[in-house]
């Protein structure tokens, strides 16, 4: 069936229970002309917003399905919520749909979107839906909680800091490769495209181990370490055989030839998390959360990134694996 056979209000029906996994801080949910909720005595409140479109951010039956879409859509707003050290609580999400679109895979959608809300206790509040004359467009603005000025910003880093991140970093952007060429396993590496998974336990801990800054790795450590950075005004200095790249990644690349560095320096959508935190704090941490790794240092110099490749030194740009590499040539 067709979402025109069911139009607005019908499909509206079909989502909207099952809606509220944290319900005691809800007033009023969907049903109204907007959601009611309470806050949290001595917290302060954090808006995120993200937007994936069909055919530029996900290819259904090639690198997701409806499910996936939903899932990552709400993925990708819980990572920015744990990138500042915070608790999400509620998401706010609107869908222009395409009228050819089957009321079964909208449905198929929000199953991605309620199982990743469950899973961290996120209320959907409401959300807007309109019809698109080409393919879908879902946009989810999340909400979260964090104590009273604790929040983690980029600009906090500090000569001296050490620089870490969490789990591996690569695999997404090698994932959507496999994807894109059918290319058979490396389930590992699809599965983290697909499925990523919001640091919000780590963000947690980052803000009780002090950390100084904190980014989350949607678009590249090249991206992201720079932006630090930038807004740190300071230098980060990393050692590239430090930083921490899965078994299926070196497998991947061996076997296509692609270079891992650019999976690591410029894919996208890792959702790992980078920090710098001072040296003490960074063997607390450790021993209560021993999946991160010291891959650099935050030094004084012109604001940059820089890596330590052997006896070579590199600047690192934002969007700039490919200048490293040709220098490296
Ligand atoms: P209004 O016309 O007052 O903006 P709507 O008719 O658009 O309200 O929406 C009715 C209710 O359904 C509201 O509570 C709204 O938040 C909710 N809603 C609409 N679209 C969606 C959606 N795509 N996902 C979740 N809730 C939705
Ligand atoms: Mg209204």
């Amino acid at each position: 069936m067709k979402i025109t056979e069911i139009g607005e209000f019908g499909f509206i029906d079909a989502i909207k229970d099952d809606t509220l996994f944290a319900p005691e801080s809800v007033v009023i949910g969907i049903g109204d002309d907007g959601a009611v909720y309470k806050t949290t005595d001595g917290m302060e409140q954090v808006a995120v917003i993200d937007t994936m479109v069909e055919n530029s951010h996900f290819i259904i039956g090639t690198t997701a399905s409806w499910y996936d879409v939903g899932y990552k859509a709400v993925a990708s707003n819980l990572s920015d919520i744990a990138a500042m050290g915070a608790v999400p609580t509620h998401l706010v999400l609107s869908t222009a749909i395409s009228p050819q679109m089957e009321v079964e895979d909208l449905i198929s959608l929000y199953r991605g979107i309620k199982d990743i809300c469950r899973t961290y206790q996120v209320n959907i509040l409401g959300g807007d839906t309109v019809m698109s004359k080409e393919g879908l467009v879902i946009t989810v603005a999340a909400f979260g909680e964090i104590e009273k000025t604790k929040a983690i910003c980029r600009s906090g880093a500090k000569v001296g800091d050490i620089v870490a991140v969490s789990h591996c970093l690569g695999d997404s952007g090698a994932g959507l490769d496999v994807l894109l060429t059918r290319h058979a396993g490396y389930e590992r590496l699809k599965r983290t495209h697909q499925f990523p998974v919001p640091q919000i336990s780590l963000g947690r801990l980052l803000v009780e181990y002090h950390a100084h800054s904190l980014n989350d790795i949607s678009d590249g450590l090249a991206s992201e370490a720079n932006e630090i950075a930038k807004a740190s005004k300071v230098r980060l200095l990393l050692q590239k055989d430090r930083i921490p790249c899965s078994e299926e990644l070196r497998a991947w690349s061996a076997e296509t030839g692609k270079d891992i560095w650019t999976y690591v320096f410029n894919g996208g959508e890792d959702y790992e998390l980078i920090f710098t935190i001072g040296t003490a704090d960074f063997a607390r941490l450790q021993r209560v959360y021993p999946e991160i790794t010291m891959i650099g240092a935050v030094i004084a110099g012109e604001p940059g990134v820089y890596v330590q490749d052997g006896a070579l030194q590199y600047q690192v740009l934002p969007s700039g694996w490919n200048h490293f590499s040709e220098e490296k040539r």
